[in-house]
């Protein structure tokens, strides 16, 4: 039975290595395989993943409104397609997370969609609660915070380096940058009072 993958985890864990490498691993084996991403990311140029590490491919960019079985169908209809690829699926409307539930269904082709799970301020994606509902497999793609604890989390700088607390989910064409941090270290970089002060911790009832 095909399934649909999710693989999420907070920026710059290497998710789109992991996207590229295992569309190599089909294609390598003679297998076709259709990579989209977001029309929004500009990153690669407009429909291109690239990794960090310097791989890169082609891409089918996705709108908000590109019915995604649709355009898998007449493809796989064409050609065979032995899986598909999203990456950037945080970007994903709900929508098409069903549409891509349906190729792995009633298609019977695996769909490995890559994303973030949450945004700088901490709250799921649009896509990636969708894709954390109904997913037949979730797999964490990990990093690590400067403390060396899991990174769970993003914080946003802006183009002078300055911590961004508030502002729209995604900033397009901006020179804006991203850092993974644990959740504990995200929480006292965004909300500046989280840990109370020493004497107010003395105060609290010994639990242990
Ligand atoms: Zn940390």
């Amino acid at each position: 039975m095909a399934k649909l993958y999710f693989h999420y985890a907070t920026m710059n864990a290497g998710k789109s290595t992991m996207l590229l490498q295992a569309s190599y691993n089909y294609r390598e084996r003679g297998m076709r395989t259709v990579i989209f991403t977001a029309g929004l990311d500009d990153r690669a140029g407009k429909g291109r993943v690239s990794s960090r590490i310097g791989l890169s491919s082609d891409a089918i960019p996705f709108g908000g409104e590109d019915d995604l079985m649709d355009a898998i169908a007449a493809m796989h209809a064409q050609e065979p397609i032995a899986c598909v690829f999203v990456d950037e699926a945080q970007f994903l409307s709900a929508d098409q997370v069903w549409q891509l539930a349906r190729v792995s269904d009633r298609m019977g082709i695996p769909v490995m969609a890559y994303g973030l799970r949450t945004d700088f301020q901490g709250k799921l994606f649009p896509g990636s609660l969708e894709l954390l509902a109904i997913a037949d497999e979730l797999r964490e793609v990990r990093t690590i915070c400067f403390c060396g604890r899991k990174a769970t989390m993003v914080v946003r700088l802006d183009q002078d380096g300055r911590l961004v607390r508030e502002g729209a989910q995604v900033e397009v064409g901006g020179n804006e940058k991203y850092v993974s941090l644990c959740r504990r270290h995200w929480e006292e970089q965004m909300v500046c009072d989280a840990v109370p002060p020493p004497h107010q911790k003395d105060l609290l009832p010994d639990t242990h």
